[in-house]
């Protein structure tokens, strides 16, 4: 039970408002007020006096489930769209369109939409500054897919959807694996925890200070409103250079909302299946660009289910255990080999 009330609290904090620029979409028209427009000139009028006016009334606008849903239907199918393509490439275990789901992420929800997950989120959480329901179903989708896919399987939205993740991940592919630079495992795994230290700190300024304005400096997420500082540009490319030489640098050490998201992945419902044979087997941990993979163990809190070692895992002429299976076959006693399956 110990183990279950961070990520739940996490659950609770990143179930939130949007993304800064988003947020600022989200929000409804600001005449929705019950009160009389201010120059109405029948206030304070009783029905008699109001009937000598014999104006025709004036046609209001009715705002019904069918108007709200038709203004928004546009973003609500791109969305679905977008988080069908999503699943599609996880399920399928598909190289090329998980690079079609990441152009998809940088162009739509980053450049187009600006929608990411941020720390502001988790502020909104605390403070119940949500969104309203009704004005931000496309907000709201967003937010289910990503709280629900993260239960399910983990930091899905860090290995698809995220727009910065999906920048750097797709810049990884570009660079020469010459330039790269690999982190020591004892430093890695100590970095790792920078991430974690920068949420409590930005958490913590946020409730003393009530002040948002701390997220442009720990998260690069503004990026896509192309609206930054020229010291805030500068730092970008600064992050960017370097995580031409580190890979998912920023990512893997320092983001507040991987962080989060990793306590919540804490949850996941349907794990990556371990062999027995991975014990000793190093093949998928040398593979992990994440620093997720220990020994036989996946680091939940690291893994953003990008597939590379579930592929290797189906690999039945690269993961051994298929060649153990295999013997096992030959010897008869294929049903305990298959069952030789942890985690
Ligand atoms: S770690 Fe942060 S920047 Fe990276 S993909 Fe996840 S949310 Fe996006
Ligand atoms: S290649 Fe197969 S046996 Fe080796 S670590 Fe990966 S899943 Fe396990
Ligand atoms: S290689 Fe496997 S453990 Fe590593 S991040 Fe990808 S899915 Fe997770």
């Amino acid at each position: 039970m110990r183990r279950l009330w961070m990520p739940l609290l996490v659950l609770l904090l990143v179930w939130a408002g949007p993304a800064d620029p988003a947020l600022a979409r989200a929000q409804p028209p600001t005449n929705d007020s019950a009160e009389p427009p201010a120059g109405d000139v029948t206030k304070g009028l009783d029905d008699d006096e109001e009937d000598l006016w014999d104006f025709d009334d004036e046609e209001e606008d009715v705002e019904t489930w069918g108007t709200l849903l038709r203004s928004q239907a546009p973003d609500l199918a791109l969305f679905t769209m977008f988080a069908t393509l999503t699943l599609v490439s996880f399920f399928r275990k598909s190289v090329w369109l998980k690079y079609v789901t990441f152009v998809a992420a940088i162009g739509y929800m980053g450049f187009a939409k600006s929608q990411l997950i941020s720390v502001v989120n988790i502020y909104g959480a605390m403070t119940g500054n949500m969104p309203v329901f009704r004005y931000s179903l496309a907000w709201y989708l967003f937010a289910g897919f990503t709280v629900v896919s993260t239960v399910l399987w983990g930091r899905l939205y860090c290995g698809r959807v995220c727009a910065y993740g999906a920048l750097t991940q797709l810049l990884d592919r570009f660079v020469p694996a010459r330039l790269r630079i690999e982190v020591p495992t004892w430093l890695e795994q100590r970095a790792a925890w920078i991430k974690y230290g920068l949420l409590g700190t930005t958490l913590l300024y946020f409730l003393v200070t009530a002040n948002i304005t701390a997220y442009r400096y720990v998260e690069p997420f503004w990026l896509f409103t192309r609206r930054g500082s020229t010291g805030l540009w500068i730092g970008l490319a600064v992050l960017l250079v370097a995580t031409v030489f580190v890979r998912n640098l920023y990512c893997r050490f320092l983001c507040p909302v991987g962080a989060a998201l990793g306590l919540l992945s804490k949850l996941t419902v349907f794990k990556i299946k371990r062999w027995s044979a991975c014990d000793t087997c190093k093949l998928c941990e040398k593979t992990c660009e994440w620093g997720a993979i220990r020994g036989p163990e996946i680091v939940l809190t690291e893994c953003v289910r990008c597939d590379d070692c579930e592929r290797l895992y189906y690999d039945t002429s690269r993961c051994p255990h298929w060649l153990i299976l295999a013997r096992a076959k030959l010897r008869g006693t294929w049903s305990a080999a298959k069952t030789a399956v942890t985690g």
